[in-house]
């Protein structure tokens, strides 16, 4: 799998666990406020090496006792078609494994919880559900794309795991209107909405 960056221990990734973080590379979005642009544009990943996939492993075997958890994070994590065996060595190690996702492969998705290969996931939401909203944070956003979010949520919500949606509030991209559709849809579910920070975005590289 391509790793572009590792966390060897963060109290924020996932609540209430001492946890590892892996920064998969790559991305089939491209959200204005990501902060993490030397994920996802391919001239940026180009320019840094990726990760040994033995270092990690090396770490995680050195740290058992001392970790709750692995979240697995990007870049899109889903996009790696050897994810699954990548998490089968973590879940070997006897750690408990938090995907991060946008929810563009629920196929992938709905493998890793029908075989209890996860056990917490957060899906980003990244606007109100229709293609017009969701294209103002994300221009690849489409038709098929959109359908494949929503199918997302609906196997997140039914999953029985630990799970979170949320949305980076921009006030210059979502309107009022699109903030309450989205209380209104996902009151009842562990919904929560964080506040958009500047710094260095993926915007940036784009309109600059
Ligand atoms: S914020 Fe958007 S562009 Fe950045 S990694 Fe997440 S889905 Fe990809």
């Amino acid at each position: 799998m391509r790793i572009g960056g590792f966390v060897k221990q963060s109290l924020i990734d996932w609540e209430g666990k001492v946890s590892a973080v892996i920064f998969t590379k790559g991305c089939n979005f491209r959200c204005g406020y990501c902060h993490n642009p030397s994920l996802v544009l391919p001239e940026l990943l180009r320019q840094t090496q990726d990760l040994k996939e033995e270092e990690i492993f090396g770490f995680l075997d050195k740290r058992l006792g001392w970790l709750d958890g692995v979240v697995i994070s990007g870049g899109e994590p889903t996009l790696h078609e050897d994810l699954l065996p990548f998490i089968q060595k973590i879940k070997a190690l006897g750690l408990p494994v938090k995907l991060d996702t946008n929810g563009s492969n629920p196929e992938l998705l709905q493998q890793l919880i029908a075989g209890r290969w996860i056990d917490a996931v957060a899906m980003d939401i990244k606007s109100s559900l229709s293609l017009p909203c969701y294209r103002k944070v994300n221009y690849t956003m489409t038709a098929s794309l959109l359908e494949k979010i929503q199918e997302s949520i609906r196997i997140i919500k039914t999953s029985g795991l630990e799970y979170q949606f949320r949305t980076t509030v921009i006030p210059q991209v979502q309107s009022p209107e699109d903030i309450q559709n989205l209380q209104e849809k996902f009151s009842g579910t562990h919904y929560v909405m964080q506040e958009f920070r500047d710094g260095d975005i993926l915007d940036k590289y784009i309109h600059e």
